[in-house]
């Protein structure tokens, strides 16, 4: 039996995890469930999957949480807080831990995972873009394995049968290049001049894809793609001129490896994350993931092209981040984690996002990411900026 705990679980992620857990009960048993604030939705997954802790953000939510599940006679022990989230990522009992915060909230918990040799799999690409070298030397150090859960890197580790998620770089393995696909999301064909007057709503409707608004808001400015080749390099230990991005409105191949034979190995299949998330749950096993076969005669068609950095600005300001390194990828992170939110809140328009990061990138120094606590205030220092540029904004 392993045991599970799901960071995020009331997540798009989170979801799809307990969809795919619930299907093989005989080899899974959920150990943690954790939430932010909709309470409602943990209590009743705790109803379903009868964890022995839940962790949510605030006091409150955690009497709220326990009232809920008192009534219900669930004895599930609730406890609040990051201390928390890191204890239950990181107990004896848990074989596995799902990491899907969204954002730099999930690090230091992910880190707690990775820390006490935990299996990771890694749905917050925040907490590793942040972290870079300090993240994949705690997964070495401890002996944890980390497998890749975001679609593409998942794809590419299937497509590398010989390298590990860390550890060879890809060059050694006769990788000529790692070719990440991106939708383009939903402005893909969209007039630029008329950008600035989408809608959060409009945004966050992706074409393929159906996950939670700040990830959709990152797929519609293509800093999703940016973080991800940022994610790539560190996970596979690719640098920067051989992580290419390509885009494939259909969301069909998931992402491709180029070998220096001329080979190209590609992972196909219908846009749903149960996919990689029941492929890293059961590695090096397969296990049925509720996703249905796909039908290539009826998808037809596959375009693809390359992306035009003007359209997307965030894809190149990532790409510049990764090789300024250091603490760049955090300040870049940072930064955009606040424009999308402020975005989301109707407080700036969809082309101001790159514009504020772009500041923080050009007025915050970055420096040598030596350690956590260095990259944790690079992280302080780029909000400030961020929330400092946008409120003068506001006020001009
Ligand atoms: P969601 O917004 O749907 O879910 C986020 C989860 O994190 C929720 O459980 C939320 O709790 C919790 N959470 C939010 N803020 C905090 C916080 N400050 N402290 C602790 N927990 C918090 O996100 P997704 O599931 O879409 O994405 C999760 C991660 O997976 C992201 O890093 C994303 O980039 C990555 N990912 C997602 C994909 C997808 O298809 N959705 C694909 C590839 C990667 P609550 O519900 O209470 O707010
Ligand atoms: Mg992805």
């Amino acid at each position: 039996m392993q045991y599970i705990t799901i960071l995020g679980a009331t997540g798009s992620i989170g979801v799809s995890t307990l969809d795919v857990l619930a299907r093989h009960p005989e080899q899974y048993s959920v150990y943690a469930l954790s939430a932010h604030s909709r309470v409602a939705e943990l209590a009743a997954q705790c109803l379903q999957f009868r964890p022995q802790r839940a962790v949510v953000g605030t006091a409150d939510a955690a009497l709220e949480l326990t009232r809920l599940l008192r009534g219900q006679g669930v004895d599930t022990q609730v406890e609040y807080g990051v201390e928390a989230l890191c204890a239950i990522a990181s107990a004896p009992q848990v074989t596995g831990v799902m990491a899907a915060i969204v954002g730099a909230a999930g690090l230091a918990p992910t880190l707690a995972a990775a820390r006490a040799g935990k299996k990771v799999l890694l749905a917050n690409k925040e907490a590793l873009v942040m972290s870079g070298q300090l993240f994949i030397d705690a997964v070495h150090d401890n002996g944890a394995v980390l497998l890749p859960i975001d679609s593409e890197h998942n794809a590419i580790f299937q497509c590398m049968p010989h390298a590990h998620a860390h550890g060879r770089a890809p060059g050694a393995a006769g990788v000529a290049k790692i070719v990440l696909t991106a939708s383009g999301g939903p402005f893909l064909t969209r007039d630029v001049e008329t950008l600035d007057t989408v809608t959060p709503d409009q945004a966050c409707k992706h074409p393929t894809w159906a996950m939670g608004r700040k990830i959709s808001v990152d797929s519609a400015t293509m800093m999703n793609k940016g973080l991800e080749v940022i994610e790539a390099h560190w996970l596979f230990g690719a640098p920067a001129e051989q992580i290419e991005v390509l885009i494939h409105p259909q969301s069909v191949i998931h992402s491709m490896v180029s070998y220096i034979d001329g080979s190209v190995l590609a992972q196909l299949g219908n846009p749903d994350m149960r996919t990689p998330i029941a492929h890293a749950l059961a590695y090096p096993q397969r296990i049925n993931s509720g996703v249905a076969q796909l039908d290539l005669a009826q998808v037809a068609t596959l375009q693809f092209e390359r992306p035009d950095f003007r359209r997307f600005p965030c894809l190149a300001l990532a790409f510049d981040a990764l090789r300024a390194g250091g603490t760049a990828p955090a300040l870049l992170n940072a930064a955009n984690e606040v424009a999308v939110q402020a975005f989301l809140d109707e407080q700036i328009g969809f082309r101001q996002i790159d514009r504020v990061i772009a500041h923080v990138i050009e007025t915050v120094p970055h420096g040598a990411a030596s350690s956590i606590e260095a990259v944790m205030e690079q992280d302080r220092l780029a909000r400030a900026a961020a929330h400092a540029y946008i409120a003068h904004r506001l006020a001009a």
